[in-house]
């Protein structure tokens, strides 16, 4: 068996991070409450790193993925190597960080990063960002992002960094499709509203889920509570750890009542898994 990799949440906020401001009856001083956009990094035991998802707080959560930075000193867990990007959806609080990479590009002296999406999702954030897929050689001194697109095919396996990852559909409810990733034994689960039948196969035997739960009260386009444990009972994953959660959802009064096996994340969570598991063709 390989050696086990590593899943940080480096935001687990919903798509205004949170708290908001200018609602100080909505504020927390308790800072497992303070959750940037939604991002997560899956590193590998040589170094192996795999992005999933660019939102607007990429480049703290590239300095700082951990959450345990002084605000001072070197920081020393700081990211500064990128094997590949994988984009769940175009909405702005998963991919208007894009241009950030352009620093991992310069950290690894020009190496152009290849990004990964659903067809459609990637020709939206090419539309967005058309500069940052130039040509690389093009890039002025590094100014904008070396990055080429990679088109995704639902059910079937690419292999990044080392690792197989495995995509495929799920409903974010009104704003149509949204990307799931298998990897090994674990599944990232972001912004869905509905698991279609058809993906469930994807998400069987699984060590760790990642899943949004937006807030106890019911949204068109997220999971609440009642809707991600009624996934999380079907699909029985040792681990579920949820995310891309709302201001209202505040940890000191939910970590209480989630059932064992059910963690909330904060800003930083790291769990291992291995990437030994099922694959398609
Ligand atoms: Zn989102
Ligand atoms: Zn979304």
């Amino acid at each position: 068996m390989s050696a086990p990799w590593k899943i940080v949440i480096t935001g687990c906020g919903t798509s205004h991070g949170n708290p908001p401001w200018g609602w100080p009856q909505h504020w927390s001083e308790d800072p497992r409450d303070h959750r940037r956009r939604s991002g997560a990094l899956l590193l590998g035991p040589a170094g192996e790193t795999i992005l999933i998802d660019t939102g607007p707080d990429l480049m703290h959560q590239m300095r700082d993925p951990f959450k345990t930075w002084d605000g001072v000193s070197y920081p020393a867990d700081c990211i500064t190597r990128c094997d590949g990007v994988l984009i769940t959806h175009d909405h702005a609080d998963h991919s208007h960080g894009l241009n950030e990479l352009r620093h991992l590009n310069r950290l690894m002296k020009g190496r152009e990063i290849p990004v990964y999406a659903h067809p459609g999702h990637l020709n939206e954030v090419m539309r967005m960002y058309p500069y940052c897929f130039e040509d690389p050689t093009k890039a002025y001194k590094m100014a904008t992002p070396a990055l080429r697109a990679t088109e995704l095919e639902d059910s079937r396996t690419v292999t990044i960094g080392g690792a197989p990852i495995t995509s495929f559909a799920m409903s974010h409810g009104p704003y149509g499709r949204v990307t799931g990733l298998r990897c090994g034994d674990l599944a990232y689960c972001t912004d869905c509203k509905h698991i279609p039948e058809a993906s469930v196969d994807y998400l069987q035997g699984l060590e760790v889920l990642v899943l949004n739960m937006l807030r106890e009260q019911e949204h068109v386009s997220h999971f609440n509570w009642a809707e991600a444990s009624a996934v999380i009972e079907r699909l029985a994953p040792k681990h579920t750890v949820l995310v891309h959660m709302g201001h209202e959802v505040r940890y000191a009064d939910w970590e209480q009542r989630l059932p064992a096996g059910v963690t909330m994340a904060v800003d930083g969570y790291t769990s291992t898994f291995s990437i030994e598991g099922p694959t398609w063709p």
